[in-house]
């Protein structure tokens, strides 16, 4: 390892350059911004890494790919990763143009400089490294994702038709940040995501509320009540069926979970909060016992994202003709997209049946418990780096689509965070700390060292 960290301290400059670079391609998958340099680009710097790259259409954006072979019956590992990025949303609100890399305090500004390109970056140049340093400990397949902003709709089917060629022992990831208790980290499982709107229409027009209140519909009020029936205060979902198949969590993962550092009151306060959301205890348990924050962050959630009648800010005495509630579900472990967009549907149908449902992202949860194979040797190698032990989380709050590598592969798929807490991915002025970038060089060089290391 000490080579490694020589060989990433002597190519500091020309690493965090690398970065800057990807940075400045814009590649904004929502809109297409930028999408064929970027695939183009990514090719170029899984080929500057050592592996032999493809482009692998999707009938979406493509997939870029490369494989390099270990010695023989080494691990083969996949590293999942994606050069889309989100769009940059207000321009106004960055400090420096999102697509043009800006150092200021020790961090790199730009979008994608944490979500995702400066985390994959570390995991390619961690191959260089290795390669540099006498040669992969292990195959490796590094598939780049160029929809995961936008819900990877291809990557399932895609990854699917690459299964035989990709055979392989187990899969990384790194995106997203460490443990708030700013700890490295081992992320087993993911929650799966449903968003969706909910749209109430009444006249064709908005009505005058004298002359029509009381008689007129109200599509606000009805989405509502409509709301209302859906999750209750004590934080109930009433869907039915909406939590059919959710895997209760295992002994293991509960004590990981507990495990994990957590100052809830100062976490509240630090988002300006001075309680918790209402989540019911587990039937017949004390309301006492009910979950604490870490595990509610493995549970499904429900939540109305925005309301509005789509009849601008200013306030008229109407009636509204439209009301929409923009709403998304997390899913825990176990449940299915499919399962809970039809509990969705049917208690819609049931409630108010002329309220128009539009699904958008769905994403499947996914699981890997603590004891699956080379979750030690991950830990280890994620521990090793750092030089103290690696944070287990058994299921982290965000989703990714990594069930495709899960379920659809069936390989064990261990997350290494390694961007800053206060990253700001998805908002203006996303920032990555660029010591954490040397530094997730290391890590993910470590990580490989220790899976090659480990009984199969
Ligand atoms: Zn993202």
């Amino acid at each position: 390892m000490d080579a490694i960290r020589t060989y990433v301290e002597r190519n500091r400059a020309r690493h965090e350059q690398e970065l800057a670079e990807w940075v400045a391609v814009p590649s904004v998958s929502a809109t297409g911004e930028g999408m064929p340099e970027a695939a183009e680009h990514a090719r170029l710097l899984v080929e500057s890494s050592g592996l032999t790259p493809r482009i692998v259409e999707t009938g979406g954006w493509p997939l870029v790919t490369g494989h390099a072979p270990g010695p023989d019956g080494s691990p083969h590992v996949v590293i999942y990763g994606h050069y889309d990025v989100q769009p940059p949303g207000p321009l106004g609100e960055w400090d420096s143009p999102p697509f043009q890399a800006s150092i200021r305090d020790g961090r790199m500004y730009g979008r994608g400089t944490g979500d995702n390109k400066g985390q994959h970056l570390a995991q390619l140049l961690a191959l260089r490294a290795l390669r540099d340093q006498g040669g992969l400990p292990c195959s490796v397949t590094v598939v780049l994702d160029g929809e995961e902003e936008i819900g990877s709709p291809h990557l399932t089917d895609t990854l699917a038709s690459l299964r035989e060629e990709i055979d392989a022992d187990l899969a990384v990831w790194s995106d997203g940040p460490v443990h708030d208790a700013y700890e490295p980290t081992v992320s087993l499982g993911v929650r799966g995501a449903l968003s969706f709107e909910i749209i109430v229409r009444g006249g064709n027009t908005a009505l005058h509320s004298g002359n029509w209140g009381n008689v007129a519909p109200n599509p606000a009020w009805e989405l509502v009540w409509l709301l209302a029936s859906m999750r209750g205060p004590d934080g109930r979902i009433a869907m039915r069926g909406h939590d059919a198949g959710v895997t209760p969590l295992t002994s293991q993962e509960r004590d990981a979970l507990r495990a994990l550092p957590v100052d809830t009151a100062a976490v509240l306060a630090g988002a300006g909060l001075d309680r918790m959301d209402a989540y019911p205890a587990p039937d017949g348990a004390d309301p006492a016992d009910g979950p604490g924050y870490n595990e509610r962050l493995a549970l499904p959630t429900f939540s109305i994202n925005s309301l509005s009648c789509l009849d601008g800010d200013d306030h008229r005495t109407v009636i509204p003709a439209v009301a929409v509630a923009r709403c998304d579900m997390r899913l825990a472990c176990g449940q299915r997209v499919k399962t809970v967009q039809d509990a969705v549907r049917a208690h819609v149908q049931a409630h108010l049946p002329h309220a128009e449902v539009r699904f958008k992202v769905g994403m499947e949860p996914s699981r890997t418990l603590p004891d699956a194979p080379f979750a030690e040797a991950v830990v280890r190698g994620v521990g090793d780096a750092a030089g103290k032990p690696a944070l287990l989380v058994p299921a982290q709050g965000g989703s990714l689509p990594i069930a495709a590598l899960t379920d659809g592969l069936g390989l064990p798929c261990y997350g290494i965070p390694l961007a800053n807490v206060d990253e700001r991915n998805h908002a203006p002025n996303e920032n990555l700390e660029l010591r954490r970038f040397h530094e997730g060089i290391v890590t993910a060089a470590s990580a490989l060292l220790s899976i090659a290391g480990a009984q199969r």
